[in-house]
């Protein structure tokens, strides 16, 4: 039975893709670990632009180290904390949905994980401007306009106090803007804010200061000029 446990972590371990277990719980038996299905992994996604294709909003240097440092860092401690704490949930959102149970290694790097996943995501060269169809729709109704909605988001990501991230939030057909602490999102059961995720940006200080210093301000009205809005219109 250990040897197959032990098994069952390396194979774990090398997974590259998400897969299924069948069901949601923190195992806590070796019979468990006798199902010989890997458990849930993240994956750092592929950068979709170089390194330098955001200047000069978001400098190459910052780049290189935020995916290549930050980032590859919070994968590699999730999956540790995966492996080392048995989590065998099914997915991404049943793992965060039940973050409160887990350790804060596990809290920390899984949102660091998905967090940077989905920052890169909604970043483009040549982004920004204003969203159109039905994403500036549901931005005009929810908000009153695009104007209000940049106003309002803006404000929490400065508010924010230390390292945290802003976000705009779809909470079941209601558009919210809020923040998180840390490398909490929307998707965990102990954030204050909740829904499925459509915009977010990164207020640690490793994403601007090495350009921006102290001036966030200045690095989130600039940050608004590589929105990829076909990032957002697809989660809306
Ligand atoms: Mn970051």
């Amino acid at each position: 039975m250990k040897t197959t446990r032990r098994k069952f972590i390396k194979n774990a371990a090398q997974s590259t893709a998400i897969v299924t277990v069948g069901s949601s719980l923190v195992l806590n038996s070796v019979e468990a670990w006798a199902v010989e299905k890997p458990v849930l992994q993240f994956n750092q996604i592929d950068l979709p632009y170089g390194f330098n294709a955001l200047e000069p909003n978001i400098d190459t240097l910052t780049m290189e180290i935020h995916y290549g440092k930050h980032h590859t860092a919070y994968i590699k401690n999730v999956n540790d904390a995966i492996a080392a704490e048995k989590i065998a949930f099914e997915n991404e959102h049943q793992f965060f949905a039940n973050i409160s149970k887990l350790s804060v290694k596990a809290r920390n790097n899984g949102g660091g994980a998905w967090n940077h996943n989905f920052f890169w995501q909604v970043m483009k060269p040549n982004g920004g401007g204003a969203p159109t169809g039905k994403t500036a729709d549901a931005i005009q109704s929810a908000f009153g306009s695009f104007e209000k909605m940049k106003e309002l988001f803006t404000d929490a990501a400065m508010k924010r106090f230390g390292s945290g991230w802003a976000w705009l939030v779809n909470d079941g057909g209601k558009l919210k803007i809020g923040s998180t602490p840390n490398q909490d999102n929307p998707l965990m059961d102990v954030s204050e804010l909740k829904g499925t995720p459509l915009l977010a940006i990164d207020v640690w200080e490793h994403a601007y200061y090495l350009k921006y210093q102290n001036k966030r301000a200045e690095y989130i009205a600039n940050w608004w000029n590589t929105i990829n809005w076909d990032t957002v219109a697809k989660q809306l």
